[in-house]
């Protein structure tokens, strides 16, 4: 292995500390390994079996359609995490540009655009409509059951979904055009009052996602109907928000209190500065499921019964830490730590371990861990979420 900048050769890493350990004989996927220095060689503090809590979209089965591309991640590729699931898709630019076929699905959707701009539908249970254009950092929700679109704009899109049930998937949601070709025609013709001939041209196989003619304005888009738009808005801008400044970042909070259809997924972006760390900390109501979308980190998860184990995530990452067990998150790179964290709830909640020391009796918490005066002190004045 070289260094491309100096063409002087670098050593590969090794499964070594101390006088633990050895060099790797055998074959080996380099390059999986320099993702991730903490399995290679673990700390010294983790301990036991923990499951695996790390699955990268890059190991994700892509699905190719002519108008973009979809590849998830769910209880099939990450077990563990049998309450969310996870999906990457892209619509093309241009116009046409890509459409996701109009569809509903059993689970609730919360989304977040990486990149580009599109334009998004639905209509709900009360007959009220919704549509709107969503830009980079900004979210939507659809309920479970609520059907909905989403279509390109010309610039094209890229987005993040995220599934309040880990055994989601993008392949078998409900479908327009896949329920059409498995009702008979002279049912269709009946629903929809006109001849079965009407019927004549549907597509024979399931459009998914596919090319069509990009959207105009959006207030050409908008359909009066006898009902009006629906009460709580299916989109939200992230980005608008104020963050919470911390002392290493600064963090948006985004769950049912701001964003109020949001009803049954919360999240966190979180931006950790180089050097600093999100807080040893849980979560009291739920799971955790994280998207890297910058930088480069570093977890410890701990599981009780001295259990512990380290991961390390980049951009594309998919990271997960089960209900209420123990984690930071470190920036172990020199650019700043971008990444969401998402739960099954309608609210966010954590538990700061430094505030729970702060909030406690000093002398029962000195008599616990046989801190300093000093580092009792300190305790008192540390900020909350980011420290550095
Ligand atoms: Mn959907
Ligand atoms: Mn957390």
């Amino acid at each position: 292995m070289s260094d491309p900048q100096s063409s002087t050769p670098v050593a590969a890493p090794q499964p070594e500390q101390g006088n633990r350990g050895g060099t790797i004989a055998g074959p080996r996927n380099l390059p999986l390994e320099l993702e991730n220095p903490d399995l290679l060689a673990p700390p010294s503090t983790d301990s036991g079996t923990l499951a695996n809590l790390r699955f990268s979209f890059a190991d994700a089965h892509m699905r190719l359609q002519p108008g973009g591309w979809t590849r998830e991640v769910t209880v099939r590729e990450l077990p563990i995490s049998t309450n969310m699931a996870g999906v990457n898709m892209r619509l093309d630019p241009g116009n046409p540009s890509g459409v996701r076929e109009m569809h509903w699905h059993q689970e609730a959707e919360w989304a977040y655009m990486l990149v580009g701009a599109a334009r998004i539908t639905a209509v709900d249970q009360d007959g009220r409509n919704f549509v709107d254009d969503v830009g980079e950092g900004d979210l939507w929700y659809f309920p479970a059951g609520i059907p909905h679109s989403i279509q390109a704009l010309a610039e094209g899109c890229e987005f993040l979904l995220v599934f309040d049930n880990g055994s989601f998937s993008e392949n078998s949601t409900f479908l327009l055009t896949d329920w059409f070709l498995h009702t008979p025609k002279s049912v269709l013709a009946k629903n929809f009052g006109v001849p079965e001939d009407a019927f004549a041209n549907i597509p024979s196989h399931e459009l998914y996602i596919f090319p069509a003619p990009a959207p105009g304005p959006l207030a050409a888009d908008r359909v009066a109907g006898p009902n009006g738009e629906v009460r709580e808005s299916f989109s939200y801008r992230l980005r608008q928000q104020d963050p919470i400044e911390a002392a290493g970042g600064h963090v948006r909070i985004v769950d049912s209190r701001t964003f109020r259809a949001a009803k049954n997924i919360a999240a966190a972006l979180v931006e950790v500065d180089p050097g600093a760390m999100r807080e040893l900390h849980w979560h009291p109501n739920g799971a955790e499921w994280q998207y890297y979308l910058e930088g480069q980190a570093r977890m410890t998860v701990f599981a009780s019964s001295g259990v512990a184990r380290t991961f390390d995530y980049q951009a594309g990452d998919v990271g997960y830490v089960p209900f209420a067990m123990g984690h930071y998150v470190e920036n172990r790179g020199n650019t700043t730590l971008r990444f969401l964290e998402m739960f099954r709830s309608d609210r966010f909640a954590d538990i700061s371990l430094n505030q729970w020391l702060a909030l406690t009796p000093p002398e029962l918490v000195r008599a616990h861990l046989h801190l300093s005066d000093e580092a009792m002190a300190a305790l008192q004045k540390q900020k909350p979420i980011i420290v550095k």
